[in-house]
């Protein structure tokens, strides 16, 4: 019947999105990522895999409260959705960790697209309790398959390393792993 559909369609929802953010969760990234990947080499395209990290988010729970950062988690989900299109996947990979999986994008385009979005982040105005909470950035490590790897344990590593790079090098940047940074 027709509410048995609608039960198992959100028990489905509940098995595969984060509850939060309403983003996709981690074990339904991993099997995109296996998924896009056998797709892409079957196609012949490339997938961009992005870990991005909010900066200093630690500072906004302590000085705000939890509350208001889960409002803005919220808010950069939000983010992520409008930046979503195609075949692409926007999971919370986990507290304020995010992983986009992005297949089939061209060099040029992907940059652009995720400048974009880094920008939007930054220039959001968040209100929380009447209150306007301080700019909150993002930092992102972007990998490429089949360019810097073709395994997906070690896409999502190398993607890692280099959102740590990001870090290292002031926050609120991209930095890209291996051989696209070179290219760059
Ligand atoms: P960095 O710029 O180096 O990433 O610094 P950071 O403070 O963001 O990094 P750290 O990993 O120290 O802090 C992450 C914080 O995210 C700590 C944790 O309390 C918070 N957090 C994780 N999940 C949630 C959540 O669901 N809601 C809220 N409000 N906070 C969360
Ligand atoms: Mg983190
Ligand atoms: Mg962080």
């Amino acid at each position: 019947t027709l509410s048995n559909l609608r039960l198992r369609s959100s028990l489905t929802d509940l098995a595969i999105r984060d509850s939060l953010t309403g983003l996709y969760n981690r074990r339904y990234m991993e099997e995109s990522l296996e998924r896009e990947l056998e797709r892409a080499h079957r196609q012949g395209h490339e997938v961009a895999v992005v870990m991005l990290d909010v900066d200093h988010f630690k500072v906004l729970n302590d000085t705000y409260g939890h509350e208001a950062g889960d409002v803005m988690l919220r808010r950069i989900a939000d983010q992520m959705k409008h930046f979503r299109h195609g075949s692409d996947v926007v999971c919370r990979y986990g507290g304020e960790e995010f992983v986009l999986i992005l297949p089939g994008i061209a060099q040029k385009v992907l940059e652009q697209r995720l400048e974009a979005l880094r920008s939007d982040i930054e220039h959001m105005q968040v209100n929380f309790e009447g209150r306007i909470l301080p700019v909150t950035t993002v930092s992102m490590g972007v990998v490429r398959y089949p360019l810097d790897s073709d395994n997906p344990e070690e896409l999502i590593g190398l993607a890692d390393a280099a959102m740590y790079r990001a870090k290292q090098n002031g926050r609120n940047r991209i930095e890209w792993a291996g051989i696209a940074a070179s290219i760059k």
